[in-house]
């Protein structure tokens, strides 16, 4: 029996670089300050220069990032937010807790992301209700959503426009970066992400200063200063230790987003004639392949395959949001969610994380290509 080749592996990136790590961490103990200090500030700054946006603030962790970015553009409790139904279960959180309905929107069948045309179905189909806010289009895989068309249907509906970059950092489209399309846009640092932490963190980014301030001020009880607080806040800081270990990260993201690449070019490659459908390209849009996400019908078959071959794998996401028993009666549906059922069920995650060798690569190719479905 083989060692199972795992689907994601957070702790390879650590043991890769651990004498950098190593000494960011002792830095931060050395420091004296562990929450919100240097080591913060200088992450904050060199995210923004990394995304191309004039502000980054780091926040406790993605889901925090969603609520406080839609917060801070103006969206509040009873108003509706347009996002999709195909995403971490986390985006529909984030919207709910601030006391907004989402209201899912059908995707394309083939990118797995917003469809722009069905967004603007939902806009004009929404007559009565909580009133249309914003739009949270969500960059799934680490593929962009059709930005230039989303950002102009919500524009010509005067909504605001937050992008769910939890699954895209580096990935591009139309020649800007994920977290620059929108008015703001929020990041996950979750182990897994392409760009990690050793716990929890998330960041907004923004170019628009009045929205970073308004992060700033909610990330830490509403503060202006020191015990003022201006509005209502939370308790949503980065600490220390998590934005040294993201520095780390940082320097080294287009290398394990090239690696990330290098990977899914392989399996496109050896995967192109065997059973599974390989994942769509857009030609204007740089995929970072958090997920390298194949579709088969027959999909737990597939699965059961790949676990006897030693392959892990994993589901992106096999219930979609408006099946979830928590959240269902929390959501409205633009129309029928036809294409998002569809893809939920044939969706299957392979082994992708930059430290996967080129012989589990070509063990997972081998694997999958034998596979006939029984
Ligand atoms: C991971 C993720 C989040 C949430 O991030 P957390 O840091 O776990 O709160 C939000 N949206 C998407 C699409 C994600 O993948």
């Amino acid at each position: 029996m083989t060692a199972l080749i795992p689907q994601a592996s957070p702790g390879s990136a650590i043991t890769e670089r651990r004498p950098e790590y190593d000494a960011a961490i002792t830095r931060v103990l050395d420091s004296g300050r562990y929450i919100l200090g240097d080591e913060v500030e200088l992450f904050e700054t060199e995210f923004a220069s990394y995304v191309g946006t004039d502000h980054a603030i780091g926040v406790a962790s993605g889901t925090d990032a969603v609520e406080l970015a839609l917060r801070a553009v103006g969206v509040a409790a009873g108003d509706a937010v347009f996002t999709v139904s195909l995403t971490a279960i986390a985006t529909i959180a984030a919207i709910v807790r601030l006391g907004a309905t989402p209201i899912l929107v059908e995707i394309d069948g083939e990118t797995c992301t917003m469809d722009p045309q069905r967004l603007a179905d939902a806009i004009r189909g929404h007559r009565s209700g909580p009133r249309p806010a914003a739009v949270v289009p969500v960059h799934l895989y680490g593929a962009m959503a059709d930005m230039p068309a989303i950002t102009q249907v919500a524009a010509s509906a005067g909504l605001r426009v937050v992008e769910d970059c939890a699954q895209a950092h580096g990935a591009a489209c139309a020649g800007s970066s994920a977290g620059a399309w929108g008015d703001a846009a929020a990041f996950s640092f979750y182990p897994t992400k392409n760009l990690s932490a050793i716990g929890d963190g998330g960041a907004v980014t923004t170019n628009a200063p009045d929205v970073a301030v308004s992060v700033k001020k909610m990330r830490e009880y509403g503060w202006r200063t020191r015990q003022v607080s201006e509005q209502h806040g939370v308790n949503s800081r980065l600490d220390e230790i998590q934005a040294a270990v993201l520095r780390v990260g940082l320097r080294y993201l287009d290398t394990d987003n090239a690696r990330r690449i290098e990977i899914a070019a392989r399996y496109d490659a050896g995967l192109g004639d065997s059973l599974v459908k390989t994942p769509h390209r857009r030609d204007d849009a740089a995929h970072v392949f958090h997920q390298y996400v194949v579709r088969a019908e027959h999909r737990e078959n597939l699965r059961a395959w790949c676990s006897d071959g030693g392959v892990g794998t994993a589901v992106h996401y096999p219930v979609p949001a408006h099946r979830q028993p928590g959240y269902r009666d929390m959501i409205r549906v633009a129309s029928d969610l036809k294409a998002t059922e569809q893809v939920a069920a044939e969706v299957v995650s392979l082994p992708i994380f930059p430290q996967l060798t080129p012989d589990q690569v070509s063990r997972v190719i081998e694997v999958v290509r034998e596979w006939r479905p029984t």
